[in-house]
């Protein structure tokens, strides 16, 4: 706030000073004992507590009024009414300055915000009906003639191509509306009882079918001590589905993908670990893939499709159950994401 003051503030200003200083009424300035001090300030803290400071010290004390306004000086301050005043006259000045500013910037951005937010949701219906009704619609078709048996290779190869591009457009779709749904605070977590092995299972039914169209092996194992967890069934399925389908898309034919769920001994967590031996993330992007539309390579000519928000997804999911989700990778060997379940959530 170096800025200097408008014109109109200046008005406001000097209106809120006169109101203060009341610069008709005469001043009353003088020299006061500490009983008198106390008797004057009875009540007022702030200024009882500054009284027996400046008593201390030995500073003279004195009193400046004016109409109803009562101050207390002492010491230095007693050759300065003027500076008193003035020093007063400033600190309200600044106190309307400020708050006139924040509120003005406040004002700004709630205005913003809801401008903002009604786009936003408009977007999301439009997104959520426009765009995921007919996809949806595609992708059953596409699953229809294929299952019909009547096409020839070659048609079954097209459909196959655009059942499997709209399943990806389907699943980019659906990372963007959970992404919004989160920023608009509608995320709804549910804390209920788990097992990670229907969990598990069922994430294995999603990715499967990607991972042998990759010619990736897919295993999945969870330990005969693997306790009952508390947490949201969805958001879990939807965390091993993302982690395990970025597995099997950096993973190059004839490598192998990994869901295990152990207790850990030492601390009673639970971890869930999606490893894969792909291609690897350099340390320095080992933090970065989980920022949203991060994505190691995302040149026009990338190999891989996807938003780069299903990290971001599977983090902000992770966080809302109270896990956390972190990485273990070496470039060029492969990539372990484990989600760690606190022991506390051990049901
Ligand atoms: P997307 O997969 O849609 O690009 P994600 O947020 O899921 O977005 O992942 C962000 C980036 O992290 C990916 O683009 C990729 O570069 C990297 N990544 C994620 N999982 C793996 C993995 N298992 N192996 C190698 N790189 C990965």
């Amino acid at each position: 706030g170096t800025e200097p003051f408008t014109p109109d503030q200046f008005e406001a200003i000097e209106a809120e000073m006169k109101k203060i200083v009341k610069a008709d009424l005469p001043v009353e300035k003088r020299f006061i004992t500490v009983e008198e001090g106390r008797e004057i300030f009875k009540g007022q803290t702030y200024k009882l507590e500054l009284l027996e400071e400046y008593a201390e010290k030995g500073w003279q004390l004195s009193v400046y009024r004016q109409g109803d306004f009562t101050d207390l000086c002492a010491g230095p301050h007693l050759m300065s009414t003027g500076a008193l005043k003035a020093v007063k006259l400033l600190k309200v000045a600044a106190a309307y300055w400020r708050g006139d500013a924040q509120r003005d910037s406040l004002e700004a951005l709630s205005e913003k915000l809801a401008k903002e937010s009604q786009v936003k949701s408009d977007l999301l219906s439009m997104v959520n009906h426009e765009l995921r009704t007919p996809l949806t619609s595609i992708i059953t078709l596409a699953q229809i003639a294929l299952e019909s048996g009547g096409a020839d290779a070659e048609e079954r190869r097209s459909w196959e191509e655009v059942r499997k591009s709209s399943s990806v457009l389907l699943g980019m779709i659906n990372d963007m509306l959970d992404i919004a749904r989160s920023d608009a605070g509608a995320m709804a977590v549910s804390m209920e009882l788990m097992d990670l092995g229907d969990i598990v299972a069922s994430a294995q039914g999603t990715i499967g079918p990607l991972a042998v169209g990759a010619r990736v092996m897919l295993t999945t194992t969870v330990a005969p001590d693997v306790p009952l967890v508390s947490g949201d069934y969805e958001k879990m399925l939807r965390i091993l589905e993302n982690l395990g389908s970025n597995a099997v898309k950096f993973t190059p034919a004839g490598g192998t993908v990994a869901i295990a769920a152990v207790r850990e001994e030492a601390t009673g967590d639970v971890l869930v670990t999606v490893s894969d031996n792909g291609i690897g993330i350099a340390s320095e992007n080992q933090e970065r893939i989980f920022e949203r539309f991060f994505q190691v390579d995302s040149s026009a000519t990338r190999i891989y499709s996807g938003s780069g928000l299903g990290l971001a997804l599977v983090r902000e999911y992770a966080v809302a159950q109270g896990y956390t989700v972190t990485v273990e990778s070496v470039l060029g060997e492969g990539s372990a994401f484990t989600v760690r379940i606190p022991a506390a959530a051990v049901v």
